[in-house]
């Protein structure tokens, strides 16, 4: 497996893999990881579908991306899916998936015409007291010292950064800003989080950060994920033949280690539970989806909590990563990242309104109508003053294609789960749907007697608890997460969040998706480049506008600097003085 950029690789076509024929696949898991490898055997591999297999516990697809309505229950969706244009191995997928929604053209398509047409951006980033704009309006509001302790971890080496917090690397003056707000809100960090997970996103992410404060830089798809992204991944695949194995929970896979070679050997599975075996040859590749974000999720209702339950059992994604890396060093260390679910665990809520009457509310803050079928919130709006630390947005409505078109589908999140609200006086972890929904309603602003009837009569709510949902975000070293391929392995390869891959950053579907292509790649050993990370960290020109936007438009030689840095200034630039670098420094105004 190599890595390539621009059009050439993009647009070929990989030649049939010696000996695919021969081969067959186990693939344990059907999230976007999982499903994504499927692609790729089926797509560039030209694996035949028959010889696939796809085992997966829970009764339907999808993993983490959900999004379905519970009968007697409500909709919910555990999360929103914000995204990138530059997801490259997503649009080097999705470029050949039809759309079940439009035939004749691709999910990339749908998805490029759909935000070329309505881009997403948010009116209203931040409110306070009670609904009120929080005006934070576009300013990252950073220090000079502040910008410096940025500065400090972007150039921080990896190795510096093993098993260290956020909190070792920023102090208040980064955690008390907007920055901070928007950045911990956006892609739900806490503070004591990674901070080389933190280091990966700025990399990542670093031709965004003038598109962070109102969301410019993201990009959404027409219905929730489940429906958008899984189901058209589902159908091509089972139009393939590939062969997909529900309520079928994988308990362990054993493998030979020798010291230069590591051969997976046997699966065990549970089916509707009856235990089973599955003993593996050379030409029978496994793709192990290890860990999971959702492990453990559970779902509430109008009148009942999500109860909160942490305990790892047999045929989940942890307890078979356990059981996995028991066996060899190489295959990661589960329980760095599950050990504690008080430091991984938030939780969200879906709220459907059923009435008119919320809706004003809605509208006052986000500027738009929610049933116009366009963007509406444009991405997450934070409530500053939150006990819990909520956010709500409203993605283009409907967001399920059976939803009734005067209801409106709410997703709520929120950070702390354990502390009291600011109205319901209870941790979110504690409350109904009901609940919570009168804590966001106080928060929008609706007259406190009328909340209670409003979040009764109006609305229908479902909270989800994730104890294990920033799993990832957990401090780690370089080994604590397996390779894709580890070194030796034979035939198999890890997926998904828990599995390394150098420079793309977890939690998102790319991350997963990127997995899922470089396994398939490597084991089939696919003569074609994976596209590589989007390399805009190496742009100078993206790295000079990130500069300037992170300390709102200020110039460098408006920092705040001592006597001799500024003569050290004023000597540079008088020896760039009417160079292309001078030219350059002007275009990205950062003289
Ligand atoms: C609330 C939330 C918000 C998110 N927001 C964003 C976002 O804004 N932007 C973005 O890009 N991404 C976002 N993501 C991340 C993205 O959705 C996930 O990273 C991605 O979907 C994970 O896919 P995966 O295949 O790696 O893992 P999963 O989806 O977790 O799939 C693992 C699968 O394996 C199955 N499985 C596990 N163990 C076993 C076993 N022993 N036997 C059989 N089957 C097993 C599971 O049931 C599951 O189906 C969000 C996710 C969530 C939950």
């Amino acid at each position: 497996m190599y890595y390539s950029s621009g059009n050439y690789e993009a647009f070929a076509r990989p030649q049939k893999p010696e000996g695919v024929d021969r081969k067959s696949a186990y693939i344990i898991g059907t999230g976007l990881a999982a499903l994504t490898a499927a692609c790729y055997l089926v797509r560039d591999g030209q694996m035949k579908g028959e010889h696939i297999h796809i085992f997966e516990k829970d009764p339907i697809p999808g993993g983490a991306c959900d999004g379905w309505k519970f009968e007697n229950v409500g909709y919910v969706m555990r999360g929103g899916r914000e995204m990138d244009n530059h997801f490259e191995v997503m649009w080097d997928l999705f470029h050949s998936i039809p759309s079940i929604e439009t035939e004749g053209v691709s999910v990339l398509d749908e998805y490029y015409w759909l935000n070329k047409k309505d881009p997403n951006y948010s009116l209203c980033r931040a409110t306070v007291d009670r609904g009120q704009d929080a005006h934070t309006d576009g300013k990252f509001d950073v220090s000079d010292k502040a910008a410096m302790e940025i500065m400090r971890l972007f150039f921080t080496p990896d190795e510096d950064l093993y098993d260290k917090r956020i909190t070792d690397y920023f102090d208040d003056e980064v955690l008390n800003s907007n920055f901070w707000l928007y950045w911990r809100t956006m892609f739900a960090f806490e503070n004591w989080h990674s901070a080389l997970e933190m280091k990966r996103y700025i990399k990542r992410f670093i031709h965004h950060i003038g598109g962070l404060p109102d969301f410019k830089a993201l990009r959404f798809t027409r219905y929730n994920q489940y429906e958008s992204m899984i189901l058209p991944m589902v159908r091509y695949l089972e139009k393939h033949s590939v062969q997909f194995h529900y309520n079928t929970k994988v308990v362990n896979v054993e493998f030979d280690i020798q010291p230069e070679r590591k051969l997976a050997k046997r699966i065990e599975l549970l089916r509707e539970g009856e235990r089973e075996f599955v003993d593996l040859t050379e030409n029978d590749l496994v793709f192990i989806t290890n860990g999971g974000c959702v492990e453990n999720s559970s779902m509430g209702s109008q009148n009942a909590p999500a109860p909160y339950n942490t305990e790892i059992k047999p045929g989940g994604g942890w307890d078979m990563w356990r059981k996995i890396a028991a066996q060899d060093p190489a295959f990661g260390n589960p329980d760095k990242f599950c050990y504690d679910p008080e430091q991984t665990n938030w939780m969200s809520a879906t709220v459907e309104t059923l009435d008119q009457r919320i809706i004003p509310y809605i509208t006052k803050i986000c500027k738009r109508d929610p049933f116009s079928g366009g963007v509406v919130t444009g991405g997450i709006v934070t409530v500053k003053d939150s006990s819990w630390l909520l956010s709500w947005t409203i993605n283009r409505q409907p967001q399920f294609r059976d939803q009734p078109k005067d209801h409106c589908l709410v997703w709520v999140y929120a950070l702390f789960s354990d502390v009291p609200g600011d109205y319901v006086k209870k941790p979110m972890r504690d409350c109904t749907g009901k609940e919570i929904c009168m804590e966001w309603l106080y928060h929008l602003g609706v007259p406190e007697d009328q909340i209670e009837e409003l979040a009764s009569a109006s609305a229908n709510t479902v909270p989800v608890m994730m104890p294990y949902i920033d799993a990832f975000f957990m401090p780690r070293n370089d080994t604590d997460r397996p390779k894709v391929v580890p070194d030796g392995a034979v035939n198999f390869a890890f997926l998904g969040q828990f599995a390394e891959t150098a420079r793309d950053t977890i939690f998102t579907t790319e991350y997963s998706m990127r997995t899922g292509m470089e396994a398939v790649y490597t084991l089939l050993d696919v003569d074609r480049g994976v596209p590589e990370v989007w390399g805009s960290t190496y742009d100078v020109r993206d790295l000079l506008d990130a500069t300037v936007k992170l300390r709102d438009g200020k110039k460098i030689t408006e920092m705040d600097l001592g006597l001799k840095e500024k003569l050290v200034l004023h000597e540079a630039l008088k020896k760039i003085a009417g160079t292309d670098i001078e030219k350059l420094l002007r275009e990205h105004l950062v003289i």
